[in-house]
């Protein structure tokens, strides 16, 4: 499989880890902090703000909006929330992209599986949003995670497919799934991309062991079993979804093969904060990945909404045509060029 996009694309991001407080417990999951931990947080208005005006300064176009899952149904969290002023962490969720929004950056929430009404209080303030599948497979590692319940999520997706949100899945590769779960869950990430039109890109993401989880001492995912699974993904995914490989998780050595067996896409990279899910992997630099990458692609930047729900589609959809709010529309005119990636400089 080759990869037929003339660019390799990634966004230029602040990761706002929103609460670290979840009703899940993965068991790879090294974020994840229980109520009355010391380092359990909630950010509040000017914390969010601080970072979101660096990252306009330094340039970054996206708000990449990150946080536990339902927070709320975790005992204490509403009384920590009241005291922001707030009875529903949605709300409060969708007053931080406005704030993001009359900053100049566009936001993408990762809000957990939560309900159609939930999503559509997020609509209009996101320019995308998402959600990993992980896998259709019922696993152990989610046995103590009931938002990870496989059907929940697949009816998460489907409803920002009704609600026309430009939309990020993925799978997480090598959490004790079987090769046959892998092509099962890139097969529905596909067959919702048919019946909506809505799934922009698709992440591979492979399983590195987090200290002090109860996968800690788990193996690894090989990355010839992560090249295996990209190659599958271009097999089964139409060519207008994007492959994402996430650029901190893979040897920076091995991007060129990764992209040579389909994927097209490097995803977010932070000049100012950290992958606050997995802190102990970097993000490479642009340079680096300029250099990494040489004259067999272009490195290109985007922005959390892909080019494709930006401009007009080849298959007959109208510009916009209901994809985003006229919020968004703003920001992207006052930024975007003529094919719908940032305009240079
Ligand atoms: S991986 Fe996400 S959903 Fe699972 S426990 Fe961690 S924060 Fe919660």
């Amino acid at each position: 499989m080759v990869n037929k996009h003339k660019y390799v694309t990634f966004s230029k991001n602040v990761f706002i880890p929103v609460t670290n407080i979840c009703r899940n417990r993965c068991y790879y999951c090294g974020f994840r902090r229980d109520i009355r931990d010391e380092d359990a947080f909630l950010l509040n208005f000017d914390e969010v703000e601080e970072i979101l005006r660096r990252g306009r300064e330094k340039g970054c176009s996206e708000a990449l909006f990150t946080f536990g899952e339902y927070p709320e149904a975790v005992e204490g969290f509403k009384e920590i929330l009241e005291e922001e002023g707030y009875e529903s962490f949605i709300e409060y969720v969708r007053d931080l992209c406005e704030r993001a929004l009359d900053i100049g950056m566009l936001p993408h929430t990762n809000p957990g599986s939560i309900s159609f009404e939930e999503l559509k209080i997020l609509k209009d303030v996101n320019a995308s949003m998402g959600l990993m599948l992980e896998s259709t497979a019922r696993l152990k590692a989610h046995e103590k995670s009931p938002g990870k319940d496989p059907q929940i999520r697949i009816r998460t997706i489907e409803d920002a497919g009704k609600l026309k949100i430009p939309f990020t899945t993925g799978i997480l590769v090598g959490i004790g799934e079987r090769r046959e779960d892998r092509r099962r869950s890139l097969e529905v990430i596909r067959d919702l991309y048919e019946k909506y039109g809505h799934i922009q890109e698709v992440i591979i993401q492979n399983f590195v062991p987090k200290r002090e989880t109860k996968m800690e001492n788990y193996r690894a995912l090989p990355m010839d079993e992560l090249v295996e699974t990209v190659s599958l993904a271009r097999e089964i995914l139409p060519k207008e979804i994007a492959i994402q490989i996430p650029s901190n998780l893979v040897p920076l050595e091995m991007i060129p093969e990764m992209m040579r067996c389909g994927a097209n896409d490097l995803g977010g990279i932070s000049p100012i904060t950290p992958d606050h899910i997995n802190p102990e992997s970097k993000w490479p630099s642009e340079e680096d990945l300029r250099e990494i990458l040489g004259d067999l692609f272009l490195l290109k930047e985007r922005f959390p909404i892909y080019p494709a729900f930006i401009c007009e589609r080849k298959d007959g959809l109208e510009k916009n045509d209901g994809w985003y709010s006229e919020r968004i529309s703003n920001l992207i005119e006052r930024y975007a060029d003529d094919d719908g990636f940032k305009r240079e400089g």
